[in-house]
């Protein structure tokens, strides 16, 4: 069994993209910009907020949070988006989800600029990634393709099961396995009988928030799985969806939680951010 490393490859991407930041500076003087928007005071949103601003800082960066209370109504919000559409210093705006329940997500995601769209959810980069177009890819499917590809494993012709069917990781996931020729098939908390899915998988990609949903009986023999989730366990550890320990045994590769999809969201939040500066400096000149 092999591991899928997504911390070392990780930490090679924040080194091409700290490099790409360096050329850039050189040529037209500015940083790539991110901003930020954190509503409330969700403590894993806010981890996740805080790690997104140090790796900013570690490839230099321009950053910006914009912490606001879980009673902002939705015109504050809107406001703040709309100033960053038209700064010109930012470059992506990535809006920290689940928002509060009296904020319409839909009207929110779909005011950010999508060339300014690092997350890809706007339905402009959602139908242009469906469609094969290049665009702005969610950062946790893309960096599933890219831990795949460092470890050469082609999906073309392979039988991929997704489990888990949400707009920021199954649906996307499924469309780029998709786009990359794969055989797809996507299960969620509708589908009758999991298993009978899943051991037709020669790759299983699990995104769904359920410790140890994925047991060994589960697996075919050989097959590479791919946990996206992430969960706190009883004893206060990162855990992912897979039963890890007793998987391992069976599969050929396996990312571990933590240290496997996790590091490749941030990084390819870093390189979708590099890539919108580079499209809005060309545009400018
Ligand atoms: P979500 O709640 O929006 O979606 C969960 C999906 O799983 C739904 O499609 C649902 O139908 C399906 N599901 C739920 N229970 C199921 C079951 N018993 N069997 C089959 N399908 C089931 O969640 P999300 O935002 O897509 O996140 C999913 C997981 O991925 C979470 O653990 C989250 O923390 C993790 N996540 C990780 C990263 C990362 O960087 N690695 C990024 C985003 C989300």
């Amino acid at each position: 069994m092999t591991l899928l490393d997504g911390k070392t490859l990780s930490q090679k991407i924040e080194l091409n993209v700290q490099a790409g930041v360096k050329e850039l500076k050189s040529r037209s003087g500015s940083v790539p910009g991110l901003a930020v928007i954190l509503v409330g005071q969700d403590p894993a949103s806010a981890a996740y907020v805080n790690m997104k601003k140090k790796a900013c800082d570690r490839v230099g960066f321009y950053s910006v949070t914009h912490e606001m209370p879980e009673d902002i109504s939705q015109d504050a919000i809107e406001n703040t988006i709309k100033m960053m559409n038209n700064n010109p210093n930012i470059d992506g705006i990535l809006i920290q989800l689940p928002l509060p329940s009296q904020i319409d997500t839909t009207k929110i995601l779909e005011l950010v600029d999508p060339s300014k769209d690092v997350d890809g959810f706007h339905p402009y980069n959602v139908g242009r990634l469906t469609t094969g177009l290049d665009g702005f890819v969610p950062c946790t499917p893309l960096g599933v393709m890219e831990l795949l590809k460092e470890y050469d494993i082609d999906v073309k012709g392979k039988n991929c099961v997704v489990v888990g069917a949400s707009n920021i990781v199954g649906k996307p996931m499924a469309a780029l396995l998709l786009n990359a020729n794969a055989t797809v098939e996507i299960c969620h908390i509708f589908t009758d009988d999991l298993k009978k899915h899943t051991l037709n998988a020669d790759v299983l990609l699990v995104g769904v928030g359920v410790i140890n949903l994925i047991k060994e009986d589960m697996v075919k023999d050989g097959a590479i799985i791919v946990d996206i989730g992430i969960n706190r366990a009883a004893n206060g550890k990162l855990v992912g969806d897979v039963d890890y320990e007793n998987v391992a045994q069976k599969c050929s590769y396996i990312t571990p939680v933590p240290g496997g999809v996790g590091p490749m969201t941030i990084a390819m939040l870093l390189s979708n951010t590099l890539k919108a500066a580079k499209l809005n400096y060309k545009e400018k000149n």
